[in-house]
């Protein structure tokens, strides 16, 4: 039987729908949300876009502030350590890629720990080990929020993750381990993929190669969780699995675009909301 599919925008929407009843316990304050960009880019221009729609229906003003290219490691700190003195800013988000020159470990260390809405200060990602964080890294949050969608039992289940990247894989890694899952971390010096992606209940795929996994490579109704986005020779967007092949495999599956990706903007917000004080 082909794979259910985990529709990400339905999914966010459900929980867009929840965090506006917290946001207007929060009163009529306004609650920022400030996005800083330097330089311009035009794939980033469509997600901050769906940012502020998303962001706008739960009742967070999104401010965009656009720096030139030209700005330096040390402009781009001060701009963060403004904000993070402004009382009305609940959260502060800095969009990537970064323009060569700019150390994203130093800008996202110069954040409020308290304001970082994306999860990844090193305060919050150190929190992480000790249990979920208030912040959790939100990608980390919206795929472990899918498959706890499926009704999947996460403790005892096989799970793999494939990329251990510092914002996604890991944190990935580190959130269904305290599931009491049983995970194993895949990466570039893997040997053999396909013999841990074979036996996983639960796999999670971040590593940013169109067609990385096919179903050949799937356990039979194993969950797959796809959060890698290329771009295609004919300039569409696709994730890191062959969706065909593990469709017919696998017994849930998100879909590249609509799945981990919109999901991943309601963890934003609700980061922003529970910075800003709500209970969600
Ligand atoms: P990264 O480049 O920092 O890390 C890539 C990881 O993949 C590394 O751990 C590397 O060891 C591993 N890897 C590379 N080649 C491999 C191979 N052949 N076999 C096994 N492992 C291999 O990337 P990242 O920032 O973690 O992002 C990963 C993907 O997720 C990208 O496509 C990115 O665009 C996407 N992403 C999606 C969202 C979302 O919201 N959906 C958010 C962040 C990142």
């Amino acid at each position: 039987m082909p794979a259910q599919i985990l529709d990400g925008k339905m999914i966010a929407q459900q929980m867009r729908a929840k965090l506006r009843p917290a946001r207007d316990a929060l009163g009529p304050r306004a609650i920022r949300l400030v996005s800083v960009e330097v330089g311009q880019n035009p794939a980033s221009a469509v997600y901050v876009r769906n940012q502020q729609r998303a962001a706008a229906e739960v009742g967070i003003a999104m401010e965009v502030r656009n720096l030139p290219v030209s700005t330096t490691e040390a402009d781009l700190v001060a701009n963060l350590q403004e904000l993070n003195h402004r009382p009305e800013v609940a959260g502060i988000l800095v969009q990537r890629p970064l323009p060569p020159g700019i150390d994203p470990r130093i800008v996202q260390s110069a954040i409020d720990p308290q304001k970082d809405v994306e999860g990844m200060h090193p305060a919050n990602m150190g929190a992480i080990l000790y249990r979920e964080p208030l912040l959790p890294p939100c990608t980390a949050a919206a795929a472990q929020h899918l498959i706890l969608a499926t009704g999947i039992d996460l403790r005892g289940a096989e799970t793999v993750v494939v990329g251990h990247s510092e914002i996604v894989g890991k944190p990935i890694a580190v959130l269904l381990l305290h599931r009491l899952s049983t995970v194993t971390v895949c990466h570039i010096g893997t040997k053999q993929l396909n013999d841990h992606t074979r036996r996983a209940d639960i796999l999670v795929v971040a590593v940013g190669k169109a067609g990385l996994v096919h179903g050949d490579m799937i356990k039979p109704g194993a969950c797959v969780i796809d959060v890698g986005i290329n771009q295609g020779a004919d300039g569409k967007i696709v994730g890191d699995v062959d969706f065909a092949s593990v469709a017919a495999v696998a017994g849930y599956l998100t879909p590249v675009p609509g799945g981990v990706g919109p999901v991943t903007v309601a963890m934003l917000l609700r980061n922003t909301l529970r910075a800003a004080g709500a209970h969600v």
